[in-house]
């Protein structure tokens, strides 16, 4: 096991795990830097080298190329067009997905058999175009999915009840995207449900700003990276330490034949499982219509 690491695309998203992954002591050992912009990716690398002394674990890091995918552990693709002023994350499809086939049939060639890890907006479809160009086993294409709306309502829930984030357990479900949502009937607390302290007006509040943090950062300053960095770094270490550890990460739905965020069990195989959706009627409502749009959006691709 060589606990290595590639990343596809290292602008705000990719430098923010990379920085994230070195800073936090995990059992990466090797991390391999990919990007078309050659010239700041050696920028990049140099600067990051220069904190190894003061890491909590030695990490090689260098610059690299496709050969380098062929033993990775796991292949993260954070290469693509951002989300602009105002841009849903659907409107990157078209940008997105024409960058995703070169890259993903070329991370193959080298021989690449490890765990792909999907970042790039929209994700969940982005999470799919991977899935049918490497024509891998579904459980080993994994999307953030809804990892990062998960902690963003862990906070925010956390900061209300005035608790440790890490006692929230409760789940933002469905697209990554507009249409996704909080699983209220089975967000609990210590042993309560969390409605018993946050009643349905303040519920909705919070669930707004879960969806709209995205749009509230990119109009401040341009992007999202650091939350999204670190989301990577929790993803990594479910897999490399084969934690079973259950992620709203985007996984595979084989009745609609989409990937979207949902309860999936991660370990070193990838996902290995999925717990139920088990919500009331009106979140199953709302998780449908993710599901329908997602698959529209599929279907445009297809
Ligand atoms: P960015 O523009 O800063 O970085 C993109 C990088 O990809 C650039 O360095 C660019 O040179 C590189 N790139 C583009 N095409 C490439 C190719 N074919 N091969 C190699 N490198 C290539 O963008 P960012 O802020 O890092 O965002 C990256 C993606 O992550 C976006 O799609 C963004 O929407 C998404 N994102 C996802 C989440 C999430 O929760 N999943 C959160 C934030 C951002």
């Amino acid at each position: 096991m060589k606990n290595k690491i590639v990343i596809i695309g290292c602008g705000n998203v990719g430098m923010s795990y990379a920085y994230a992954l070195i800073n936090q002591k995990t059992s990466v050992k090797r991390l391999v830097l990919i990007d078309f912009d050659k010239k700041r990716l050696e920028g990049e690398v140099m600067d990051l080298n220069h904190g190894i002394p003061f890491a909590p674990s030695r990490v090689a890091i260098k610059q690299g190329d496709y050969t380098d995918c062929k033993d990775a552990d796991i292949v993260c693709i954070c290469a693509g067009a951002n989300q602009e002023v105002g841009e849903t994350r659907l409107d990157l499809l078209e940008k997105n997905s024409a960058i995703f086939k070169n890259i993903v049939e070329s991370v193959v060639d080298s021989g690449f058999d490890g765990i792909f890890l999907i970042a790039t907006n929209p994700v969940d479809v982005m999470t799919y175009v991977t899935y049918k160009y490497s024509k891998f086993s579904h459980n080993k294409v994994i999307g953030t999915g809804t990892t990062l709306d998960t902690a963003r309502l862990r906070y925010l829930v956390g900061e209300r009840l005035k608790l440790n984030a890490k006692n929230i357990h409760a789940y933002v479900l469905g697209e990554h995207g507009d249409s996704e949502f909080v699983a209220w009937s089975n967000a609990v607390v210590g042993t309560s449900k969390i409605t018993k302290y946050i009643k349905k007006e303040e519920a909705e509040s919070i669930a707004l700003s879960v969806k709209n943090a995205a749009y509230e950062i990119i109009e401040r300053k341009g992007s999202t990276h650091y939350a999204i960095g670190m989301v990577l770094v929790r993803i990594t270490n479910a897999i490399l330490n084969s934690e079973h550890t259950i992620l709203t990460v985007s996984s595979y739905d084989s009745k609609n034949d989409i990937f979207i965020g949902k309860p999936s069990i991660v370990s070193r195989k990838g996902v290995v499982g999925f717990m139920p959706v088990s919500v009331n009627k009106e979140e199953l409502n709302l998780y449908q219509k993710s599901v329908e749009i997602i698959k529209n959006e599929v279907n445009k691709i297809n």
